[in-house]
């Protein structure tokens, strides 16, 4: 983008209120000049969007398309500012207007088309790509309801639907003539032709798939890269014939089944739930992405035999899994492929990345519901594994048990993450220790026959949303002290490290974190009414809401430490504030039953007079991209406290650590990642390593009571759940939790190992305190070491390693 000062911005909006919604700027309200602006930044890149299209086009080079189920993109606007680096010369155009920049922005809602860290990943790579100019479609679902909004009555989680698109959407662009039709039910005929056997879907239900594009502007580049998401409609929006005959349902049913596929997001994180209107939402995905490759692919190029080497797919988890069949079943029902050749070319095509290992995510389909709502597809990996099984049967040949554990099919369901495995060239996992489990474990039998298909990619994050948008001021204190375009270069966040020595840049940084606490104390006061005090230490715990991610192990510190203060008030010297946001998804009842309980906690302290000026607890509602780029730069400790072995990588870790919060952590996921970049000294870990936990379940070792019993304080933070002060929501008590940490529901006591790493905990955050109040200069240096070195946490390296390890695309030129 040219130079553009801010007199012809505030011209130009003014033009486009008064020519596009009547509107002079003394009469607009907020919204109408926040949807002024966005059609001004929009139309910018129009033209160089469409060219970037064609360039793509012209020069016939390999495109990705990475499918995902979730894209949990955030907001557009100042994003998009950043990239096209206007955004200083809008918020200076805004200012000479008389208008509030944060109030207009605040207008956007967010594109919240994802659960947590899967679709945020998804969100980060389409910044990357388009950054590196390599040439990738995103392909995902319209959803008409994302993610839920959160409010807390009473202590309890109350879902509220996100109703986003509701004032419209000024940067998606509905793409109708590039509609296709997805086909469901029916019943499958084998015809014999001249030409051998043909087959054909009969008495299928018919959905239309329409695309709706939404660009997405790289830093400073001038080829805009797509994402796609795809709406559900019905074929006859209303069927008048049975209308006329007074059959007023059935007019209405065909629209209901079509149109319910695309209408909300399923909010459950790390939870598999065998439901067939998700089914739909997957392959109706799946068949719209793969006709719309093939079509475009016919266009643009005449023989279907070259695709393998114009496309590569990328799928995020297995969610979009079903493309493989798919594209099977278009080559050879549609295309007249053999089904070697069809099979030959998938297998080329497709990558798998894996998100987790946890059984109960695992995606498998009931056969029966599989086979009636998708009978071709039924039929398709039907063949793929028999072919597979019959193949590991050479490598495994007397070890059936091991056959059928690998199968795709087996107990009556279909089993998603074996179909990847069968057919994807690559598996990724998502950090180092992720990928060792996968080949040690959850995937052993087919790492040691093909070693090669795995790999590891440690996530990312865009340091362009996340620290250029989010965090301004340090964003700003870095430019000024690092040479060279750090938004284009990652690597230059090292040039920071040595300024870990300089008093004025100490000074500096740390003033950097003192505004963003300020900043979000003022939201926290305006949008909950709650006061905070910036001077106290922010300790945060933001994520989803899941056990393994041991929400409740900071319940059950924070009760400790309120013990610990009746005890002995001079304990506590500096404040601290204990920040937690997390969604738990509807049907989660513990997760629910968490939320409660950091409630309670939050009231007790709260209100206690002994409290005061001691510590504090937040629970900050409704959790989502924009309030993460309020509160992560506020944060002085990163709570990153999982399961050691359960987080595959967390991405929140990274966030984090950019801004210069220090971690507690567990050896899990990528925060050994960071362990290893920081060097010990600069992050504080703790608890039991993977390897020990998962002796611990192997073996039967771990007795929760034994703990219990030997921890007098620990004791009585755990009796604090079903007696003392704890004040309960609804008079309830929290034996349930209680019960489960000490003697479990299914034999299993404690299965997070919340108690095994609690004495750990607890003596690793006292030395965190120490260092915050009797070293605060250590403290900041070892802050600037987090940040300096949080370059390789950019979602650019990992991009990179895709593409040198997988896609081998080449940017446009
Ligand atoms: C980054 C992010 C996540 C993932 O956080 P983890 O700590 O890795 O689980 C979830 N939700 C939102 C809104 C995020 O921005």
């Amino acid at each position: 983008m040219d130079y553009m000062d801010s007199n012809k911005i505030g011209q130009r909006i003014e033009n486009k209120l008064i020519h596009a919604l009547g509107r002079t700027i003394s009469e607009a309200t907020n919204d109408e000049i926040y949807k002024a602006a966005a059609e001004c930044i929009r139309d910018d890149i129009m033209i160089s969007w469409a060219d970037s299209r064609k360039r793509i086009q012209e020069q016939g080079v390999k495109k990705l398309y990475y499918m995902s189920a979730e894209f949990l993109m955030g907001r557009a606007f100042s994003n998009n500012l950043i990239n096209q680096g206007l955004y200083e010369a809008y918020r200076e155009a805004f200012w000479e207007m008389g208008l509030d920049f944060d109030k207009i922005t605040d207008e956007e809602n967010d594109a919240g088309l994802g659960n947590g860290g899967l679709g945020r990943l998804a969100a980060c790579f389409l910044d990357s790509l388009s950054t590196m100019e390599l040439p990738v479609l995103g392909c995902g679902i319209r959803y008409e309801y994302g993610m839920f909004r959160q409010k807390i009555v009473d202590g309890t989680q109350i879902e509220m639907e996100d109703d986003w698109l509701r004032d419209g959407n000024i940067w998606e662009i509905e793409r109708p003539e590039l509609s296709v039709e997805v086909h469901f039910n029916g019943t499958i005929q084998e015809n014999w032709t001249e030409n051998g056997l043909k087959i054909e879907h009969k008495d299928y239900n018919t959905v239309i798939a329409v695309p709706y594009d939404v660009p997405i502007i790289g830093y400073k580049t001038k080829t805009p890269a797509t994402l796609r998401l795809w709406s559900a409609r019905s074929k006859r929006r209303f069927d008048f014939h049975s209308f006329n005959e007074g059959i007023y349902d059935k007019a209405m049913a065909d629209q209901t089944f079509a149109e319910a596929i695309s209408k909300v997001l399923y909010p459950s994180d790390d939870h598999m739930q065998g439901k067939m209107l998700r089914l739909k939402q997957f392959y109706f995905l799946a068949s719209a992405t793969m006709q719309s490759m093939i079509k475009r692919h016919k266009v643009v190029f005449d023989n279907l035999n070259s695709l393998p080497e114009h496309v590569v797919i990328q799928i995020n988890e297995t969610h979009p899994a079903l493309a493989m069949p798919e594209l099977m079943r278009i080559l050879m029902d549609e295309e007249d492929f053999g089904w070697d050749e069809a099979y030959g070319m998938v297998k080329k095509i497709f990558h798998y990345t894996n998100h987790t290992i946890m059984t109960e995510a695992m995606e498998c389909w009931d056969e029966n519901m599989f086979r009636l709502l998708l009978p071709r597809i039924y039929q398709i990996i039907c063949a793929i594994n028999e072919k597979y099984c019959q193949k590991l049967s050479v490598y495994y040949s007397k070890e059936e048990e091991k056959i059928a554990q690998m199968a795709v099919i087996g107990n009556n369901e279909i089993r998603m993450a074996n179909l990847c495995v069968a057919i994807c060239h690559r598996i990724n996992g998502v950090s180092n220790l992720h990928a060792d489990i996968l080949k040690t474990r959850i995937f052993k039998g087919s790492y040691q026959i093909f070693p090669q298909k795995y790999l590891a990619i440690t996530n990312g994050i865009t340091h362009r949303r996340w620290l250029a948008l989010a965090n301004q001021g340090l964003y700003h204190l870095i430019r000024e002290y690092v040479k060279g375009d750090i938004l284009k270069d990652y690597r230059l966040f090292e040039q920071i490290l040595p300024y870990k020595d300089d008093k004025e840049f100490c000074k500096k940084y740390e003033k950097v974190k003192r505004n963003n606490k300020i900043r979000f104390a003022k939201y926290i006061k305006e949008k909950q009414g709650i006061e905070v005090n910036p001077e106290s230490i922010f300790d945060v715990h933001c994520k989803r809401l899941h056990e393994y991610k041991r929400q409740l192990l900071k319940c059950l510190h924070i009760i400790y430490i309120y013990q610990k203060i009746k005890k002995d008030p001079a304990c506590i010297t500096t404040p601290i504030t204990f920040i937690f946001a997390a969604k738990a998804a509807p049907g989660y009842a513990r997760a629910k039953e968490i939320i409660r309980l950091i409630h309670s906690i939050q009231e007790m302290v709260n209100k206690d007079p002994d409290m005061d000026g001691k510590i504090q607890v937040v629970f900050v509602e409704n959790y989502c991209v924009s309030v993460a780029e309020m509160l992560i730069p506020a944060a002085d400790i990163s709570e990153q406290i999982s399961t050691a072995g359960m987080e595959a990588s967390g991405t929140g870790n990274m966030k984090f650590m950019m801004n210069g919060a220090l971690t507690i952590g567990t050896m899990d996921g990528a925060n050994i990642e960071i362990a290893e970049r920081v060097g010990q000294e600069n992050i504080f870990i703790f608890g039991d390593s993977a390897e020990g936990n998962y002796n611990k379940k192997m073996y039967h070792t771990y007795n929760p009571g034994i703990i219990f019993e030997n921890h007098p304080g620990i004791r009585d933070v755990c009796n604090c759940l079903i007696e003392g002060n704890l004040l309960r929501y609804g008079n309830r008590k929290y034996s349930e939790i209680y019960q489960n940490l000490l003697f479990g529901e299914y034999g299993e006591a404690d299965p997070y190992y919340i108690l095994a790493d609690f004495p750990s905990y607890i003596e690793t955050y006292e030395k965190v305190y120490r260092l915050y109040v009797d070293h605060k200069d250590e403290w900041i240096k070892k802050a600037i070491v987090n940040t300096a070195k949080s370059g390789y946490f950019s979602s650019d390296r990992t991009i990179e390693q895709y593409n040198e390890k997988i896609w081998n695309l080449k940017p446009v030129k």
